[in-house]
């Protein structure tokens, strides 16, 4: 059996408990963005029930175009107000290094991708990059509510990382009031 239709088999039984009948604009006006791995479970992290937020998930949780995309569907016709990035401790984009994992595609491919890969040695900066990035764009509507986390992959609990904080992790005087007035 291949894990697709292994997923087939549990969704019958998991369509027995599903919830029907909710609007799609998000109870909490809260969109999470977040790393794709496959340890953090994001309904247990969060204890989310269905139509409560907008979940994006992608290598890493950065912000992409394409999450600038959904975040502005989501903040512009479905009414979130709320931003928050979710990456997290040992990613598997700290393993990779850009320029040689976009040459071994490009060998693959036969031509380079059009995207980078994004990878980045320390959680710390790659939230605080997805931070500058959602408070930076002209296509959201809110974006003063938006706060960044990492998920610790062995407790489960989250750091908080504030956009202002020196890349060795120490806060800047000031960050606060600096990064309230953004
Ligand atoms: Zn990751």
């Amino acid at each position: 059996m291949t894990a697709i239709e292994e997923m087939l088999n549990r969704n019958k039984t998991a369509a027995e408990y599903h919830a029907s009948g909710l609007t799609p604009m998000p109870s909490k006006k809260l969109a999470i963005v977040m790393c794709m791995d496959a340890r953090i479970d994001a309904h247990l992290a969060f204890r989310l029930n269905p139509g409560e937020i907008h979940l994006m998930r992608n290598a890493g949780g950065i912000i992409s175009d394409d999450v600038i995309r959904s975040l502005a569907i989501s903040q512009h016709a479905l009414g979130t107000r709320e931003v928050m990035i979710v990456h997290h401790t040992d990613c598997g984009l700290a393993r990779l290094k850009e320029d040689e994992f976009r040459a071994e595609l490009a060998k693959f491919a036969g031509y380079r991708p059009t995207w980078s890969i994004q990878a980045f040695l320390d959680p710390h900066d790659s939230v605080r990059e997805s931070l500058r990035r959602v408070r930076d764009s002209p296509f959201l509507h809110h974006t003063d509510a938006v706060r960044g986390f990492i998920f610790d992959v062995e407790t489960g609990l989250l750091e908080e990382v504030f956009v202002d904080e020196h890349p060795t992790g120490q806060v800047a005087a000031g960050a606060d009031s600096a990064s309230a007035a953004h």
